[in-house]
């Protein structure tokens, strides 16, 4: 469909409100507006919003929920990978996108989340959610806690219109009070607990005398192996394997074996972003009631 140039450019809280409510209705739980300038302070020249979309001035960030409150109650874990996410985030930033092309005459793209080369994405969506007011970080992997919420997944939209800000919250979300009463008891807090460092985990980290995050540590590297198990690279590196088996029947085997067979799938479902590992957040009291129902 042909882009409308608008008689006269909506005002930007009337637009703003519109593509919140159309983000909304699209799936999203949480929307949120920054201006550009935020990126400024965080990344390098290259990496921000207006290097990747020239007279770009504000970014719109959606966050959705992902599992369903039944996925969270599932005993299986492993049902959270296969169940837990439908990208209601992407389609409701397209929703915002075309929205602000089609009515509005501005420019507005879906921002990269995915690497061009290598494996650094262009933008980090992290980053985003902090920056539109969404959430803050916290000692269980770094995800952004939305204070009502908890975990979500993000999307955003960056676009040349002129758009509300919001402004970024002023509390840390993590640690919540519970999380501060338990790490003064037993040295942890609930996510350290279930994943602790100390005894092969990933996470660690210290809470200071006003109940803030202090230090944070997060093995990535253990965490990513732990709860990134199927994806593009274990298709490429169990492929490779295959190609190198000389005998055919073992070859045969590997083709069929549960490991390529689930990578297999994580490609055919694009789930190489979804984490096999949920058991930080399991334990997380931000966001648990809103995952209660009969
Ligand atoms: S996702 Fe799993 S492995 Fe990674 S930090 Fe959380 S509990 Fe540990
Ligand atoms: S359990 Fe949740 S709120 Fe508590 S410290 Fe860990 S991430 Fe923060």
């Amino acid at each position: 469909m042909a882009a409308k140039q608008a008689d006269q450019p909506p005002r930007e809280d009337d637009l703003t409100s519109t593509i919140k409510s159309l983000a909304l209705k699209a799936g999203g739980d949480v929307v949120g507006v920054a201006p550009v300038a935020r990126w400024d302070e965080f990344v390098p020249e290259g990496y921000r919003p207006y290097d990747i979309l020239p007279g770009a001035k504000f970014v719109v960030v959606v966050g959705t929920r992902g599992p369903t409150m039944g996925a969270w109650k599932c005993p299986d874990a492993r049902l959270m990978e296969v169940n837990g996410y439908d990208f209601a985030n992407d389609r409701a930033i397209h929703v915002v996108a075309n929205h602000i092309e089609t009515e509005t005459g501005f420019y507005a793209m879906q921002a990269p989340t995915l690497p061009v080369a290598g494996h650094q994405p262009l933008m980090s969506m992290m980053l985003a959610a902090v920056l539109a007011g969404l959430g803050t970080r916290s000692f269980a992997a770094n995800i952004i806690l939305n204070p009502k919420y908890g975990l979500l997944y993000y999307s955003a939209a960056i676009t040349t219109a002129e758009l509300m800000p919001d402004g970024m919250l002023e509390q840390q979300v993590c640690p919540a009070p519970m999380c501060v009463a338990t790490y003064r008891n037993i040295g942890k807090t609930p996510c350290m607990a279930a994943c602790p460092a100390d005894e092969g985990g990933c996470l660690d980290g210290s809470i200071d005398g006003d109940g803030r995050i202090e230090e944070v540590y997060y093995d990535r590297e253990r965490c990513s192996t732990r709860s990134m198990n199927f994806g593009i690279n274990s298709f490429q590196k169990a492929l490779a394997e295959i190609i190198e088996e000389q005998d055919s029947e073992r070859r045969s085997a590997m083709i069929n074996s549960d490991f390529f067979t689930r990578s297999c799938t994580s490609m055919g479902h694009f789930k190489e972003s979804v984490a096999q590992c949920f058991e930080c957040m399991r334990v997380c009291p931000i966001g648990r009631a809103e995952r209660k129902l009969q």
